[in-house]
């Protein structure tokens, strides 16, 4: 057996929350055959597994009475290319952003939206993560899954992942899929996605007339670095609630009471509120309660001033939850994964 398993590990540098919290035994997998490993050892000892990458969409709020096993696999390829596009695979453990750096120097397009999204390629499809515009659904070819019930192989296409807003079946179905791999199709030739929030101007104050997908991408970190807190620094895990979309008819209502609503009518006709601008509204932003807190720059995340604890985040998130339920009717979900 290769895979190192300690013993009460704390995951304080593990989580971006920066949450203290002990695993009661936690190991590292390079590979699938450690990811067996794992599996059956558990499995022997009859303890729950938690599988988890860069541990930048978690809330962790006890001590984890499991083996938690980090992604640490490594290694990004390109299985085919042609002139118009190349469908490059990664190893779970990748982290994110330098994964789609890799991907833009090696003349790939299409993920440069999502740049500098915290975590790890083998996580990006359990929400299917999204940012300015893009999903990873729309560039995604399919992922090699373990399934932990039986220990079998299974390849996805895009159509069996169920991906949706901030979702997917491997979000649905917890703790059954476990991801090794994730294949990307990546155009040669980018249709550059411009439209949302302030990129368009962020290339103009850049001086860009003629954008390249390097040229979003660094755009794009550039916004990012700006209003998001850095979890180095201030620990959270971004947006703590999904944008809730609800009905035409109450969004027009609200527009009514509140003129300055923000809401983005969607393909199927309801309307996807801003929660964050909600949560502003009601007062929420810079709000803190000892440690636990809602960023001063953007009222959808919550951060962690030093020594919060996952209940006190918790505790806080849902008093915003019940008070934007009183103010305007809406309910809002979490987004992180509570464990
Ligand atoms: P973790 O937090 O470690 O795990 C998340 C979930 O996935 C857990 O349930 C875990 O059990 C499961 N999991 C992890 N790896 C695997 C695997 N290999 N197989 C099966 N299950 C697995 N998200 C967005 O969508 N868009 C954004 O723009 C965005 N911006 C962010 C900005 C900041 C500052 C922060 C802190 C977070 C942001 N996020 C964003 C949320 C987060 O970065 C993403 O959801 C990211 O994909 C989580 O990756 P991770 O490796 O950290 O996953
Ligand atoms: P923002 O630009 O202040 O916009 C607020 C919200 O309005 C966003 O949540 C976004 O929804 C929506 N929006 C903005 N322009 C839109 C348009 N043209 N069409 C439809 N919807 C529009 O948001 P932000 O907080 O700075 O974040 C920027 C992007 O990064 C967003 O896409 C956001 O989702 C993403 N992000 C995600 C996380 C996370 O943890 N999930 C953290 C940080 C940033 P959507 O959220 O649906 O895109």
């Amino acid at each position: 057996m290769t895979l190192q398993i300690q013993n009460n590990v704390s995951l304080k540098p593990f989580n971006t929350f920066g949450v203290d919290v002990r695993a009661q035994q936690y190991a590292e997998a390079c590979n699938d055959d450690e990811v067996r490993e794992a599996l059956a050892y558990a499995a022997a000892q009859d303890l729950p597994l938690l599988v988890i990458g860069g541990g930048s969409n978690l809330l962790l709020t006890a001590d984890v009475q499991a083996l938690v096993l980090r992604m640490a696999s490594r290694g990004i390829r390109i299985l085919r290319e042609d002139c118009s596009h190349g469908l490059v695979e990664a190893e779970a453990g990748e982290p994110w952003h330098p994964f789609v750096l890799w991907c833009l120097e090696m003349g790939l397009a299409g993920l440069e939206n999502l740049s500098l999204i915290p975590g790890t390629v083998g996580a990006a499809p359990i929400q299917n993560v999204g940012a300015y515009g893009v999903e990873i659904k729309d560039v995604f070819h399919s992922l090699t899954a373990i399934d932990r019930q039986t220990g079998e192989l299974r390849e996805f296409v895009r159509d069996e992942c169920e991906f949706a807003y901030r979702d997917s079946l491997f979000k649905r179905e917890t703790g059954r899929w476990l991801i090794l791999r994730v294949r990307f199709l990546l155009p040669r030739v980018a249709e550059l996605h411009l439209e949302y929030g302030p990129v368009r101007e962020r290339l103009q104050q850049m001086g860009i007339e003629r954008a390249t997908p390097m040229h979003v991408s660094r755009a794009i970190c550039a916004i990012r670095s700006e209003k998001l807190p850095d979890p180095a620094v201030l620990g959270n895990a971004g947006s703590f609630f999904k944008n809730p979309v609800i009905a035409q008819a109450q969004a027009a209502e609200l527009k009514n009471r509140y003129p300055g609503l923000v809401g983005y009518p969607q393909a199927d006709g309801q309307v996807k509120l801003a929660a964050g601008w909600l949560i502003e509204q009601a007062g929420w932003k810079g709000f803190r309660d000892g440690d636990a807190g809602v960023h001063v720059l953007q009222a959808l995340v919550l951060v962690n001033h030093g020594q919060a604890t996952g209940t006190q985040l918790l505790s806080l998130a849902r008093r915003i939850q019940s008070d934007i339920a009183e103010r305007f009717g809406v309910t809002l979900e979490m987004e992180p994964n509570l464990y």
